[in-house]
């Protein structure tokens, strides 16, 4: 129990992340209810008595979890409060070889359907294809979200008076700390060849020719940097506990991470005062466009 008491302790707990606390095998002969009392003052956290082996208490754990669960997720904006119903945003969605065969990838589709929700009109067109779309439209558009991937080429073809910003950037805000993945960026001037930088990825999805995280990500940030990062990447739910040797960490979205567990993550980042930054972030920031990408939240006015 001492042991358990210093791990909850330590754990960041900060960001109001919920604990539910445990005791499994409560049907062994040697186990004593009396101490559940006892350990639960020297926690500070409420305990639920089960056996995985019998089943007993499973539904008191159930009813625990759901109890401590979050649907705050649900009732964030993600896009909506950017824009006005009946106003037009423009959706840059490049099909190359990275984009998965026949489907949109989860915040494309998230995008859309909060666009659709509060009856905007949402026009989505390659990237290729966005001079001609941006030509053939007859008001001009009251937001921009490209893939971050293009953001270069896209903001040299989206005049400065129209917003722009990334798919990536949006769903940071919404499932993370966007002003916190901002402030990473500071982290990129600071960094040397030979640091080592975490790229951490919440799917498992299979690695594409030229992909983002894996090729790009790093090419582009070697070239600033203007030698050799040693970079390490971990996928999934697979973040490493230890992150005390990194100099920086580098997030994808996040779309298929609850807010709690990105804002976990961010806090352990931050409990090690050690930068994180959000893809789509890093890739405006490298393109010199970071400052403009950042403009349509206003809760960014002085974001670095
Ligand atoms: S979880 Fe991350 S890597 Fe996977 S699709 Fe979402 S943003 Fe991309």
């Amino acid at each position: 129990m001492p042991q358990i008491t210093i791990a909850l302790k330590k754990r960041p707990g900060k960001k109001n992340l919920p604990v539910v606390g445990v005791i499994n095998k409560v049907d062994a002969p040697n186990y004593n209810s009396v101490k559940k009392k006892t350990w639960e003052e020297e926690l500070g956290i409420d305990l639920v008595e089960v056996s995985a082996l019998t089943g007993r208490g499973i539904d008191d754990l159930k009813a625990a979890l759901i109890r401590k669960a979050s649907y705050a997720d649900e009732n964030r904006p993600l896009i909506s409060d950017l824009i006005n119903p009946g106003e037009l945003v423009i959706l840059v969605v490049p099909i190359d070889n990275a984009a998965p065969k026949g489907r949109l990838i989860l915040p494309q589709q998230q995008v859309i359907r909060e666009l659709l929700d509060h009856q905007a009109i949402a026009v989505i067109t390659g990237d290729n294809q966005l001079k001609p779309t941006l030509n053939n439209l007859k008001s001009q558009p009251a937001l921009v979200v490209t893939d971050s991937q293009v953001f270069g080429p896209v903001s040299t073809i989206i005049p400065l008076e129209i917003p722009l910003t990334s798919f990536s950037i949006i769903m940071a805000r919404y499932k993370g700390d966007l002003k916190t993945l901002v402030k990473g960026a500071k982290a990129v001037t600071g960094l040397k060849p030979g640091d080592r930088v975490l790229i951490a990825e919440a799917c498992t999805h299979h690695r594409q020719a030229d992909d983002i995280g894996a090729v790009k990500i790093p090419r582009w940030l070697q070239k600033k940097v203007g030698g050799n990062l040693d970079f390490n990447w971990c996928a999934g739910f697979d973040f490493p506990p230890d992150l005390a040797s990194y100099k920086l960490i580098i997030h994808c979205a996040g779309c298929m991470l609850s807010r709690r567990e990105m804002l976990y993550r961010i806090s352990l980042a931050t409990a090690e005062q050690l930068p994180i930054i959000n893809y789509g972030v890093l890739i405006a920031y490298l393109h010199g466009i970071l400052p403009r990408a950042l403009l349509p939240f206003r809760e960014l006015s002085h974001p670095l």
